[in-house]
């Protein structure tokens, strides 16, 4: 017998300082980064970077989180992933 767990993921997109890039970070490692009391987040892409103020203006989105976040064809990810994507 086969079970599948589905966990709904939320992504929120936190722009680095230094390059200015925007990632797609988990709430689990939003919530981990704000833990850590350091200030450093991890984006989906594995890149840990120090989140630029809440008042910067957005930078590109990562090339590297857009990779994740592109449904493989054919799986059942593929509507959801348009809607946590951007770009
Ligand atoms: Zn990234």
């Amino acid at each position: 017998m086969k079970t599948t767990v589905r966990k709904r993921v939320h992504l929120t997109w936190v722009t680095a300082v230094t390059p200015v890039v925007d990632h797609a970070v988990t709430d689990d490692g939003f919530a981990a980064g704000l833990a850590a009391g350091d200030g450093v987040y991890v984006g989906i892409c594995g890149v840990r970077f120090v989140p630029a103020s809440l008042i910067s203006e957005p930078g590109a989105v990562c090339s590297r989180c857009k990779v994740v976040l592109t449904p493989v064809p054919g799986s059942r990810a593929k509507r959801r992933s348009r809607v946590a994507g951007r770009g």
